[in-house]
């Protein structure tokens, strides 16, 4: 926090890189992650198209599998929810992000590697203060089974319920009250999963072309196909809190209230923004730094609620 009450923004120390393969195009892309001034946000720039698109809600598009932006003219950018979980758990509120392509890059399926990626640039604070969008009533979006809420809070908040009918997924809750390093030690090294049944349909309709064990969890009955396992016994619910974390930083700052996701997806996250937004008596932007969590439940993990 800041000496006056508020938290400066932040930037990166230096430009740092990667290449990797896209998860649902399938090629190979080049991206960069650049230190940026004060008020830019996260902007993705599409270097082979020339054009920039700022990461907020209102440039997303609606789409199945991923979140993505879009310049209103054919250029897009897909993926970006991994990239923007990472960016909003390591504190980074300016950054430009370029892309020789259509979509980031999947690396290892989780935000682990961006996250290594920022630690490697560092970063510095800025002269300026955060603005927070602090949620003031609740927004509820509802659609098809599935629940998406904010709610107002002190801090930063989220649960996540799941329910497939899978015999290793099941039912699995989760509920995270964010401190600084939270997202990164319980939720950035979650991977994508999917089920091996669906693997052909996801082809057909041309997505997860990219997709392999190298940056997926693949399921297959009760069985994990990846070598290694799993990375926590509940990844598939955390993987879900970083996909939800991610795209609400899409709201263009970091969020005050409580997020309630229930089997929910990008497209419900994208509505529920959308709604706040729709409401002005549902949101404000402050610069105050959000209460610090009480000790007791700074970090505090639902038992997970598999059903035998
Ligand atoms: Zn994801």
């Amino acid at each position: 926090m800041g000496d006056k009450g508020y938290i400066r923004q932040r930037t990166l120390a230096g430009r740092v890189a990667c290449r990797g393969v896209c998860l649902h195009g399938g090629g190979r892309v080049a991206m960069a992650l650049v230190p940026a001034a004060p008020d830019t946000g996260i902007v993705f720039r599409r270097t082979d198209a020339g054009v920039s698109i700022p990461a907020v809600w209102s440039s997303t598009v609606e789409a199945a599998l991923c979140s993505v932006l879009s310049n209103g003219e054919g250029i897009e950018i897909r993926t970006v929810e991994h990239l923007m979980a990472a960016l909003r758990g390591c504190g980074i509120d300016n950054a430009i992000v370029e892309v020789d392509g259509p979509e980031v890059p999947a690396m290892d399926g989780s935000a682990a590697p961006f996250v290594a990626m920022i630690e490697r640039a560092g970063t510095i604070v800025q002269d300026r203060p955060r603005r927070a969008i602090k949620v003031l009533k609740p927004v509820k979006v509802n659609s098809n089974g599935a629940t998406v809420a904010l709610l107002p809070d002190h801090g930063f908040t989220m649960s996540f319920e799941i329910d497939f009918d899978n015999p290793l997924i099941r039912r699995q809750g989760m509920m995270v009250a964010f401190e600084p390093d939270t997202f990164k030690t319980e939720l950035s090294r979650a991977r994508s999963f999917c089920l091996l049944d669906e693997v052909d349909r996801m082809h057909a309709a041309g997505l997860a072309l990219g997709g392999s064990l190298d940056n997926a969890v693949v399921i297959s009955g009760d069985r994990i196909l990846n070598e290694g396992g799993l990375r926590f016994a509940d990844e598939f619910v955390r993987h879900k809190l970083l996909d939800a974390y991610g795209d609400l930083y899409l709201a263009g700052g970091h969020l005050i209230g409580y997020f309630q996701g229930s089997r929910s997806g990008h497209a419900h996250t994208r509505r529920l923004l959308a709604a706040l937004f729709a409401d002005p008596d549902a949101w404000c932007v402050t610069t105050l730094a959000p209460a610090e969590p009480l000790p007791a439940v700074a970090w505090r993990q639902a038992a997970q609620r598999a059903v035998a």
